[in-house]
């Protein structure tokens, strides 16, 4: 019976989630979630980290927000916890001892700049700065002595010369690495804390992960984690590293050159509907264009579908999913969405019907927020392109829109069709000025929606304000 699929996001809490990790996290998601399999989640917090656990906190936040639940991890548990690695030393310990009893460890005492130096020489001498393997040759009575005498070590996996490591990557194809070009790594650092691929490959296997998605930076890695695996007779995931996601400049989008956080964007209004299709098709091909729920963006997710090209960020193309969940959202999310003042000034009676009538027309809580200043507020603010078709129509116009709107009250269309027939006027001539003087802009949603909300004491008093009837 094939392996029932487990996937897994495994971010270390050192800042923020932002779009390129988080993106790491929906895709893994989602191919578990098509196979009904299991998405967990590990906290890498092995290294000595300040603040992780505000991070640790926060990422689980944006997760929950994006929908994004995982059915193994923090929080929720499962057979094969604890999920924070700063909890589960004891097993790393076990693993090197066996590593080095098996004589496939050793203890390296060369110092930081001993290997620089060596680095530097092979780099030179135009050969891979692999590891000489100096300490492997040390006689035990050698090793005791430095321990005796304090010399930090660190613990290097013996990797041997002239093997291969092969495998399938999910997106990247065929892989092959040359363990010749690999040398003896270090495992656990002079400080005693493990090396962070060292951790991560055990627990993939302990918490039998089947298939690790990662971002492409991680390429490296995974055949010094295969060795290790195969050294210590645990199962190997299958891999798929993803191509990173690019800013504009072509630079990887990451927290450090600034790219905004999963909690910048919920703050700023982002649906989270508006992030997973955006994040869901950034580096991956949908035939579907339409807005997805989590189940239809799993359905049709596919490994097979992912670029091997660098993902570019488009701030358009987000926008662009921002718009389609807007539109989509039901009015009791909206009403949630929008500030507190947008919400305060919607009279109960016309909360829906202003928010269907605004919702084409809205990116963010503060755009919403002065359409209902527009229609339920008591100043109207006329920008300079809306006053200037107000001066063009003249007082004569609005002296007929006015008595347009006494006979027709609410009714645009009635009282457009009237201020037509009376003033010879049509199209932007006739639709503009009215617009300007009601809404104080030029562009907006649909004039029929908005008027009857309006009220038609609000409105009348705008169209008055132009016309000889104000005096002036
Ligand atoms: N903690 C690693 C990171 O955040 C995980 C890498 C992986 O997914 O294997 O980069």
């Amino acid at each position: 019976m094939p392996r029932l699929l487990k996937t897994r996001f495994a971010p270390s809490p050192t800042g923020l989630l932002h779009l390129g990790n988080v993106r790491t996290a929906l895709f893994n998601y989602l191919l578990a979630r098509r196979e009904n399999g299991v998405f967990l989640l590990r906290i890498e917090d092995t290294d000595a980290m300040r603040g992780h656990e505000k991070y640790t906190e926060a990422l689980q936040a944006d997760l929950r927000w994006l929908g994004l639940v995982w059915s193994e991890g923090p929080a929720v548990g499962g057979a094969l916890g604890p999920y924070l690695q700063s909890e589960r030393s004891a097993i790393y310990q076990r693993y090197f001892a066996e590593l080095e009893a098996n004589g496939l460890a050793y203890p390296c005492f060369c110092s930081e700049h001993e290997l620089n130096i060596a680095r530097k020489t092979a780099l030179a001498a135009g050969r891979p700065p692999r590891y000489s393997g100096k300490c492997r040759q040390l006689a035990p009575e050698e090793r005791l002595a430095r321990f005796a005498a304090g010399t930090p070590a660190t613990l290097r996996f013996h990797v041997e010369d002239g093997g291969r490591v092969e495998f399938e990557d999910g997106v990247r194809g065929s892989q092959v690495f040359e363990t010749s070009e690999i040398g003896d790594f270090i495992i656990r650092r002079s400080d005693g804390t493990p090396a962070f691929f060292f951790c991560n490959a055990i627990d993939d296997a302990l918490m039998e992960v089947t298939l690790v998605v990662r971002g492409e930076d991680h390429l490296t890695n995974t055949p010094r984690q295969i060795l290790l695996l195969q050294a210590l007779g645990l199962p190997l995931p299958a891999y798929a590293h993803i191509a990173l996601v690019v800013g504009a400049d072509g630079a990887p989008l990451s927290k450090r050159t600034g790219s905004r956080s999963v909690q910048e964007l919920r703050e700023a209004g982002f649906l989270a509907r508006a992030v997973n299709n955006y994040l869901a098709r950034l580096g991956h091909t949908y035939e579907n264009n339409q807005l997805l729920g989590l189940d239809a963006l799993a359905a049709e997710f596919s490994a097979r579908r992912l670029h091997r090209a660098p993902a570019r960020f488009d701030e358009q193309h987000l926008h662009h999913w921002q718009h389609e969940a807007v539109r989509h959202a039901s009015t009791d999310e909206l009403c949630d969405w929008v500030t507190p003042a947008a919400r305060a000034l919607m009279p109960e009676r016309s909360r829906d019907a202003f928010l269907e009538a605004v919702r084409g027309n809205v990116l963010f809580p503060p755009d919403t927020e002065r359409w209902a200043k527009v229609v339920f507020g008591d100043t109207l603010e006329i920008a300079h392109d809306a006053h200037q078709a107000i001066e063009d129509a003249g007082k004569e116009f609005f002296d007929i829109a006015r008595r347009a709107i006494e006979k027709h009250g609410g009714d645009f269309k009635a009282l457009s069709g009237m201020v037509q027939h009376l003033t010879g006027r049509s199209g932007k001539a006739l639709f503009q000025p009215l617009r300007a003087a009601l809404t104080g802009a030029l562009d907006g949603p649909e004039m029929a929606r908005l008027l009857p909300l309006m009220g038609e004491e609000r409105a009348r008093a705008r169209l008055i304000r132009w016309s000889n009837g104000a005096g002036g």
